[in-house]
């Protein structure tokens, strides 16, 4: 009886040793386990709902569809590109793209210092100033989807040069491609936000149409490109093109990059747009070509994920 006894204390002991172990284990690691990621990454589209501004696309859908998930990495950082004095001399400027000389809004914004550098950044965290309209666009003397001759026709000289001289290289080689949207005037992008803000409020707009000031297309030097039967314009379809691996293979022997590769949505903060083109200028299309690597990376700027 004694016996029984004993063994029956000594089984609670056990067991009320398994439980405050157990339960302090489950303390220990509910502390330890980091906040839980949120699901979606925030990447979104740089034209379609700009572009719902010009047809009847329903750009919301497009919008909220997730890029491929995948481990967050933070962009690679590379000390000898931060300074431009350690450049060597046949790199282009950094001009324009330091933070020196350039302030934060109280929306988290950095306003650009040097709007009008050809290898200007900007992004959802750097908008274009308030006050800022490329002063050299001219109509580049290529086909558009329309044809009216209007604001979205434009592009910066040096950029609408450049680009005669990609549409007639790719005709040579059987590739007829057209204009969708090229420069858009803060003022026009400012409307179309304003727009989607009241049909939709300002958190939902902001995942589908950029803010103003921080579409690349108010800079002069970006067009999105389709083939010349316009189908697929500003479209997921496009990437299967022969348009889009033809502009893949030789936008950078022009001066232009694919500004939102595959792959590092979360680095430009958009999804994969084969068909949004950027002017670099040759030196540094070819270098971003041969590394690989976006604008964002090239500057060590702050990815931008969301
Ligand atoms: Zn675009």
């Amino acid at each position: 009886m004694k016996k029984r006894r004993r063994r029956l204390l000594l089984f609670v002991m056990v067991c009320a040793a398994m439980v405050i172990g157990y339960s302090l284990f489950n303390k220990e690691e509910s502390t330890t386990i980091p906040p839980k990621q949120a699901a979606a990454d925030g990447t979104t589209t740089q034209d379609g709902g700009e572009l719902s501004g010009d047809s009847d696309a329903e750009t919301g859908e497009n919008a909220e569809s997730e890029a491929p998930a995948e481990a967050e990495s933070p962009a690679p950082t590379d000390e000898s590109k931060s300074g431009s004095e350690e450049l060597p001399s046949d790199q282009p400027s950094h001009e324009g793209n330091n933070a020196e000389g350039e302030e934060q809004t109280e929306d988290g914004l950095v306003v650009i210092a040097q709007p009008a550098d050809i290898a200007v950044l900007v992004n959802k965290q750097r908008k274009l100033p308030e006050e800022y309209n490329p002063s050299d666009l001219v109509y580049p003397d290529v086909r558009f989807i329309f044809s009216e001759k209007v604001e979205k026709r434009k592009l910066r000289q040096e950029a609408a040069t450049a680009l005669e001289k990609l549409f007639s290289a790719a005709e040579d080689d059987k590739v007829m491609l057209a204009g969708v949207s090229a420069y858009r005037s803060h003022s026009t992008q400012q409307k179309l936000f304003d727009r989607y803000v009241k049909r939709d409020g300002l958190v939902k707009a902001r995942t589908y149409s950029a803010f103003p000031g921080t579409s690349e297309h108010e800079t002069g030097l970006a067009i999105d490109i389709s083939g010349s039967d316009g189908k697929c314009a500003a479209a997921d379809c496009f990437a299967d093109t022969k348009e889009a691996k033809w502009l893949a293979e030789h936008a950078d022997e022009y001066g232009f990059i694919v500004r939102y590769p595959e792959g590092k949505e979360k680095i430009t903060g958009y999804q994969y747009e084969p068909w949004h083109l950027r002017f670099v200028g040759v030196d540094l299309a070819a270098e971003l070509a041969n590394s690989g690597e976006t604008l964002e990376e090239y500057y060590d700027a702050v990815p931008v994920t969301q």
